[in-house]
């Protein structure tokens, strides 16, 4: 067995640690005789994994009682629609932050089901910068204030917190677990699990129990979130082995020492690599430099003309997934938290290699 080094944006690298408990318990769960995917949803050693998954999450995030923390299905995209239909009546405008790809397709699911204000948006840049708070046309009587803290295919982080009257709702799909957030700030939190967590097929929504139960009435009983609250996530059948693994990689975490010691390892990680890039004189990134990603770095190649061969080699080296989304073109790293530090070594180390070559 060789595993290479995954950078791919989603479906994204889990911790090679996680994968070989998963495959130790596959065939009998801790002496249960059965795997967690054969186990029924309501038997005790399912819901103590679900409960002891949802425990550490919320250990590691500091989540309050105040909010409900909801394992659901759809992926983030289904959250789109989700979050206007619960929290906003149909005639109430909802604002929107455009920062990119995800930010558009969140606003286009929103407009079905509410008003919608883009508050601020950095198209003018390419959606290469933050728009600066103070340009912020918020509504009076928003619903609620949506934004992306991390635009997956830009490469476009937010490194502070909005401050707005409107409950706050984030799409961290691809940010959530890389450092420390303040949940306390936030109306409500969502992410796909296959970026930061875990496998695909899971959601996390953390959602402040005062929104819960105002839903539009043509809310799907299964999009409404407190179906999910009020039955602990399993009012059907949930994702049950997502979920577990979701489980192990929160356990991983803690033995990390949490997000604090995250944040520290993926800083040294992207600074690493945005510091070679800035120096190669070869390759470049276009995102302004105060907004960042941490998680995923996108960069070009001095002629696109050897974006092939650059592909191509990197496979020979090991390195996987480094293919930009097919809306922007290009290269992007994608760095999660299981994406070692060995690996934007190697990856470096590849990319110099490269530039000497082709330079
Ligand atoms: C990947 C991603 C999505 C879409 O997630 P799905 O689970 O595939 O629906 C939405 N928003 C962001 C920021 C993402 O990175």
């Amino acid at each position: 067995m060789s595993r290479r080094f995954n950078f791919c944006a989603g479906p994204a690298a889990i911790p090679e640690v996680v994968l070989q408990q998963a495959r130790e318990e596959m065939l009998d769960w801790q002496g249960h005789g059965l795997s967690v995917m054969e186990m029924s949803h309501r038997s005790p050693e399912m819901v103590g994994i679900a409960e002891q998954a949802e425990a550490d999450l919320r250990e590691l995030m500091g989540i309050s009682d105040d909010y409900a923390v909801l394992f659901l299905q759809g992926g983030a995209s289904t959250q789109f629609a989700s979050i206007p239909l619960n929290l906003a009546a149909a005639d109430q405008t909802a604002d929107y932050i455009n920062t990119g790809e995800w930010s558009k397709k969140a606003i286009k699911e929103a407009k079905r089901y509410v008003n919608v204000n883009v508050a601020a948006s950095a198209e003018a840049s390419n959606f290469s910068t933050i728009p600066a708070f103070d340009s912020w046309q918020l509504s009076d009587n928003a619903a609620y204030v949506h934004y992306t803290p991390n635009e997956t295919i830009g490469g476009v982080e937010f490194f502070w917190t909005p401050e707005v009257k409107a409950p706050l709702v984030a799409d961290m799909s691809s940010t959530i677990l890389s450092r420390p957030v303040d949940v306390n700030q936030f109306g409500l939190i969502y992410a796909g699990a296959q970026k930061n967590i875990g496998p695909a097929g899971l959601t996390i929504v953390i959602v402040r129990r005062d929104l819960l139960g105002k839903a539009q009435g043509i809310t799907p009983t299964m999009l409404d979130y407190k179906t999910a609250a009020d039955n602990d996530s399993m009012y059907n059948t949930p994702p049950t082995l997502a979920w577990y693994l979701a489980g192990l990689v929160f356990k991983w975490l803690k033995g990390q020492g949490g997000l604090q010691a995250m944040e520290v390892i993926n800083r040294r990680k992207a600074e690493k690599l945005y510091g070679y890039i800035d120096n190669s004189g070869f390759y470049r990134n276009p995102v302004e430099v105060a907004s960042r990603s941490l998680m995923n770095v996108p960069f070009v190649l001095a002629d696109d003309a050897l974006d092939k061969a650059f592909l191509a080699g990197a496979d020979e080296a090991g390195l996987l997934n480094l293919k930009g989304h097919r809306s922007v073109g290009g290269m992007r790293a994608s760095i999660y938290n299981a994406v070692p530090e060995e690996a934007v070594d190697a990856l470096i180390a590849y990319m110099q290699d490269f530039a000497q070559r082709n330079g």
